[in-house]
């Protein structure tokens, strides 16, 4: 018996955890010098970045789980508040703490920035869509959902479009509703805990990435990076993995890779043309991320601020999240008019929307734009997600484009790497 994790992403990671964690040892195969894939460090100007700042929350049990497990450090690497959804100068909720559903409707009826009638619908719409037995018949665009249930113009601008944007990565009109839902489910609708929003003080990678490769190591498994897998065969028994010219064999796979690197490495598998065929179909969406240096100075009226009639959605005082002075991010998700400007167009025009609607600002020492234009599929109503178990027994698929309730985030990429794992170990206890 043999397991190879193929991909060291957070899903790729949690799956080989997961393995060890049960006695058995994985060799993971990550394509890249470092762990991490989309969410991982990238390093500039002496700073440790990431590729994209990442809100994780309270409700994904299985991440905040798995980093505890790995992390020794995980309480401190992460600075969980209470939900603050603060649009600058036009909205604010935030959420007291209170119990469930005390907790919304006590935000809501404080919340600052449209009328009564609004935030009653507001209430009313998360009640019935996050109800035990709410179930919407067909999946539609999050833009009908908000029309059939009547939300205002206000809330519709301030909190669940860049909601949905933040969360689904698709903008409103194209994003599947039964997902917005899940998400809604399980933050708002959830315990009071759920709807908290972290955000890493160390890197992405070192978060979970790479204190799950030291759990790996002292667990018996193995993590080889710079191991680009150019191919993926069967053979009588097991299956025979090409990396740098050479070939291992292994009686299990999990393959967690990219949906867009997937089908060149199963090609030669005819059972597995389904898998290949469903993620061809995806699109994706990108996520843009334009960091600015400025004097040490320089503080954002709160760590995480959202901004009304920008391109940039959402902006980040580094300094209040991981001590980072002077340096602020920003954050664009999904596509817009943003992807016709060139980096040094984006990072001004990301500077002067903060001069001009935030504080008053310097000109940046020095910026830098990570344009990831493949940041998640787009989250698009009825689309068809490939399940881990494929038509070949001992090779499972993880990443957070397989099936499942959430949408490509950091927790739907641990679920499914958990249960590819899972799966293995029942095909070995039943072996
Ligand atoms: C800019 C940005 C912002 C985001 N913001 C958030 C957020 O706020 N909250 C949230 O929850 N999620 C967010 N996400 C989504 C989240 O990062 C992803 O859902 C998650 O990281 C996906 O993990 P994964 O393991 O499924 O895939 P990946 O991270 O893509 O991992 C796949 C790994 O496979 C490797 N690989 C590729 N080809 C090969 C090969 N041939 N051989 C070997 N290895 C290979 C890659 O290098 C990579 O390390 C964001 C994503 C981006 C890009």
């Amino acid at each position: 018996m043999a397991v190879a994790v193929i991909g060291g992403g957070y899903a790729g990671m949690a799956a080989a955890v997961t393995l060890a964690e049960q006695g058995v040892p994985a060799t993971v195969f990550e394509a890249a010098a470092h762990l991490g894939g989309r969410a991982r460090r990238v390093t500039f100007g002496g700073l440790k970045l990431d590729n994209g700042l990442h809100i994780l929350l309270g409700a994904y049990h299985e991440s905040l789980r798995m980093i505890r497990l790995v992390n020794r450090d995980a309480e401190r690497a992460l600075l969980r508040s209470r939900l603050d959804w603060r649009i600058h100068r036009r909205f604010r909720l935030r959420l007291p703490p209170l119990p469930a559903p005390l907790h919304l409707v006590a935000g809501l009826i404080a919340a600052r920035g449209c009328s009564i009638g609004a935030r009653l619908a507001a209430a009313r719409f998360v009640r019935t869509l996050t109800a035990p037995d709410f179930h919407l018949p067909q999946d539609t665009s999050v833009a009908n959902l908000l029309a059939v249930h009547g939300q205002h113009d206000v809330l519709a601008r301030l909190v669940w479009r860049p909601l949905c944007v933040a969360a689904l990565n698709t903008p409103p009109e194209e994003a599947s509703a039964r997902v917005f839902i899940n998400v809604l489910r399980d933050s708002l609708g959830a315990g009071a805990g759920d709807s908290d929003v972290l955000l890493a003080r160390c890197d992405l990678s070192a978060l979970f990435p790479e204190p799950a490769a030291h759990y790996l190591n002292a667990h018996g498994g193995t993590v080889l990076t710079g191991h680009t897998v150019s191919r993926i065969t069967l053979h009588s028994g097991g299956f025979d993995v090409e990396a740098r010219g050479a070939r291992s064999r292994f009686s299990h796979v999990i393959c967690a890779l990219p949906p867009h690197r997937l089908p060149p490495v199963i090609a030669g598998i005819p059972q597995l043309e389904h898998v290949s065929g469903t993620v061809a179909r995806f699109q994706y969406q990108p996520i843009f991320s334009v960091y600015l240096r400025y004097p040490e100075r320089v503080v954002l009226p709160a760590p995480m601020l959202g901004l009304a009639n920008c391109l940039a959605h959402w902006v980040f005082d580094r300094d209040a999240i991981c001590g980072q002075r002077g340096l602020v991010a920003a954050v664009i998700s999904a596509s817009g008019p943003h992807q016709m400007l060139t980096q040094d167009e984006l990072a001004l025009r990301v500077h002067s929307e903060l001069e001009r609607h935030v504080i008053p600002l310097p000109r940046p020492s020095w910026y830098r734009v990570i344009a990831e234009k493949r940041a998640t599929f787009a989250c698009t109503p009825g689309l068809e997600r490939p399940p881990q178990r494929t038509p070949l027994a001992n090779f499972f698929l993880a990443g957070d484009y397989t099936l499942a309730d959430y949408p490509a985030t950091i927790e739907a990429a641990v679920r499914s790497g958990v249960h590819g794992a899972r799966e293995v170990l029942r095909s070995l206890n039943t072996a």
